[in-house]
């Protein structure tokens, strides 16, 4: 039987309550894999992929199949599922604060260098683990003032010491695809496979503090501050994007915590499990994702479906204007940067003016990309 951690959030206004519930399968076992659904709350796809899991696993755990340590945390965000405002769910951000529930991590690379600065030598496997301790240490110190930051916390500290910190969400009609670190790539890559994933973006920082960059970068920053000091990769992040929000299906989820389960046997977490399929992806930096915006307000009608090859100057969707007083209907094209794979469409039929209406990922790097490089 997994073991179950519970934790109430305390920053919550009095008569509420919010409870964050992480089952530990296997505790004190390697590798250590920490995995999370639904930090933007409105993330069906990726529950449901891990309730399956879940059921995955106990067989597993009873079969004698674990050998790694796993955390799982199906629902990252409870007090997201409460989160609607007439009728409609609000997702991605905290209503009162307005802050993405996926940016805005802790940022401990500065404290965790001086920490461990004296204690560093010659040997990799003693600074990994001068390092690991130390990161659980801080995590342990933060303090938060809000229940936003709290709730950011209490999911850093679970999995700020973990060998692969998988983060599952969902897009809004999507690919599945994958975010992940250049420095975990090789490590990843068989995940993409696993999972059948489309496209796999990397970039080592992409600015927003998000969930999967926390601790991973942490060890990315050490192996950048101490080059004189043997650091291994320590920590490997990555985002995944299991499809988009309406494709939540028992097979759909069964299919992906199959695929999980494939990973997690490749790795060593557990054993006895069928070997990883090929599948062919694009792997590309996410300086090449092109966030097209609307050129107009209006209404969509769509030239392009998912997963189509565009080609730069391609019109990919028209917008119709509307209250338009006399004549024809002048549309105007919304016409591809770039050349690649159509990755993700927005669902909803109107645009506003400079919304970003598809992600098209292509392989060479886009001038008008860099900086922050996520979406917001
Ligand atoms: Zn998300």
């Amino acid at each position: 039987m997994p073991h179950l951690d519970s934790q109430s959030l305390h920053l919550t206004a009095p008569g509420q309550s919010v409870t964050l519930n992480q089952l530990v399968f296997n505790k004190g076992g390697a590798p250590v894999v920490y995995l999370q659904a639904g930090i933007h709350a409105d993330e069906y796809p990726a529950m449901a992929a891990l309730e399956r899991l879940r059921v995955r696993l106990e067989a597993l755990e009873s079969a004698g199949q674990l050998i790694g340590e796993i955390r799982l945390v199906p629902i990252a965000n409870p007090a997201g599922l409460t989160q609607f405002i007439q009728g409609h769910h609000l997702g991605r951000y905290e209503a009162d604060s307005g802050q993405n529930f996926n940016r805005g991590y802790p940022v401990l690379a500065a404290d965790l260098a001086q920490r461990v600065a004296p204690n560093l030598g010659g040997s990799q496997k003693e600074n990994d683990r001068v390092i690991r301790s130390a990161i659980v240490e801080l995590a342990n110190r933060q303090q938060a003032a809000s229940l936003n930051d709290e709730h950011k916390a209490q999911l850093f500290r679970w999995a700020c010491d973990a060998d692969y910190v998988l983060d599952v969400h969902c897009d809004d009609q999507a690919l599945a695809h994958l975010y992940a670190s250049k420095r975990a790539q090789h490590d990843l890559k068989p995940l993409a496979q696993a999972l059948q994933l489309d496209v796999v973006m990397l970039a080592d920082d992409s600015g927003g503090a998000s969930f999967d960059e926390a601790a991973p970068g942490l060890w990315a920053a050490m192996a950048q501050h101490f080059p004189q000091h043997p650091i291994g990769v320590g920590c490997r992040g990555c985002t995944i994007e299991l499809r988009g929000q309406q494709d939540v299906s028992p097979e759909l989820a069964q299919k992906d915590a199959d695929g999980l389960v494939a990973f997690l046997g490749h790795i060593g977490a557990l054993t006895g499990i069928e070997p990883i399929a090929r599948y062919d992806h694009l792997t590309c930096d996410l300086e090449a994702v092109d966030l097209l915006p609307a050129p107009v307000a209006g209404l969509i009608h769509w030239h392009a479906k998912l997963g189509d090859a565009i080609e730069p100057g391609q019109t990919v969707a028209e917008i119709w204007p509307l209250g338009q007083m006399h004549g024809e209907t002048l549309c105007t094209p919304v016409l591809a940067r770039n050349a690649g794979v159509l990755m993700t469409r927005v669902s909803r039929p109107y645009a506003r003016a400079g919304e970003t209406l598809v992600k098209i990922a292509g392989h060479d790097p886009l001038t008008w990309r860099s900086g922050y490089l996520l979406g917001d």
